[in-house]
């Protein structure tokens, strides 16, 4: 039989993990099926034994569970896991349950290998303070920006985050006033609602690279972002990068992510 993924999340029905897994199954040539599990909201815990039970092999971990699969398995995480406190990868061996985390890898690899991005001496900026921020802030910081700072509609959790994760400075977008960036990351949600963090188009360095992680539009961010000058990308790359990472977790074999990425962008 083969081994069996999944990805558990509410909602998970738009998700299109199951859809780039079997593509890198496919072209890998390994044997595997690849679900979606809609696990009630008060019910992750028990979704992911009844699926371990069922001989299940490894999951990813979607909204808005990933804080309680860090506590699913926390004393069993990756260090990378640890240090962003939030998981979005189990992997499932004899009886035991890891928690680790491809989101950091995966955007930091859509940055710097696939878009050619330098984090290094950069001014970089991530809005948003939500799990998504959450889970790029430690590896962004390890890139080494000159300055890295977060903003948040909520500036407390965005000055928390920036404490925590030892970034320059965090707050709200007011305390941006002044100030210009390389790099701006859009971690936040407000695309889904047609809605922009609310920047102006000075903020955008001259070269800026400006990136949405909400993928499939053009959202109201990028459409600011490029009428500043800036290049903008949306957050596919992030997608299937870290999908490869976690299935390089699972199987020890690293997918081609650029002809997913393409196929993807062409649906
Ligand atoms: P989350 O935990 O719900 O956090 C949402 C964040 O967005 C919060 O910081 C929230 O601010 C902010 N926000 C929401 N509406 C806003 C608005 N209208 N204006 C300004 N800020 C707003 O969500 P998440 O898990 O961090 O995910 C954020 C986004 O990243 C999602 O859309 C998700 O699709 C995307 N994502 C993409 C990838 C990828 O692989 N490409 C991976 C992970 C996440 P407050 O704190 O003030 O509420």
């Amino acid at each position: 039989m083969a081994d069996r993924y999944a990805v558990i999340g509410h909602p998970v029905a738009h998700s299109k993990s199951p859809w780039i897994h079997a593509e890198f199954a496919r072209q890998t040539h390994q044997g595997l099926d690849y679900a979606r599990i809609e696990a009630p909201l008060d019910g992750f815990e028990r979704t992911v034994e009844e699926f371990r039970a069922a001989g299940g092999s490894g999951a990813n971990v979607t909204l808005p569970f990933k804080a309680q699969a860090f506590l699913y398995c926390k004393d069993a995480v990756t260090d990378r896991a640890r240090a962003v406190g939030v998981v979005n990868t189990l992997i499932f061996e004899k009886g035991a349950a890891r928690g680790d985390n491809t989101d950091g890898v995966g955007l930091l690899r859509d940055l710097t290998v696939n878009l050619g991005c330098k984090l290094a001496g950069a001014r970089v900026l991530l809005m948003g303070a939500g799990g998504a921020a959450q889970g790029v802030l430690a590896p962004l910081v390890a890139a080494g920006p000159r300055r890295l700072v977060v903003a948040n509609r909520t500036a407390d959790k965005a000055r928390a985050l920036a404490r925590r994760y030892g970034a320059s400075a965090g707050g709200g977008y007011e305390d941006l006033r002044g100030e210009q960036f390389d790099v701006l990351l859009n971690a936040t949600s407000a695309g889904l609602a047609d809605e922009a963090p609310p920047l102006a188009a000075g903020q955008f360095a001259s070269g800026a690279l400006a990136y949405d992680m909400v993928y499939g539009r053009d959202t109201p961010f990028l459409v600011l972002a490029r009428a500043a000058g800036a290049a903008t990308h949306d957050g596919i790359g992030m997608l299937v990068e870290q999908a490869a990472e976690s299935f390089f977790v699972w199987r020890g074999v690293r997918p081609d992510t650029a002809p997913v990425v393409a196929a993807l962008r062409g649906r």
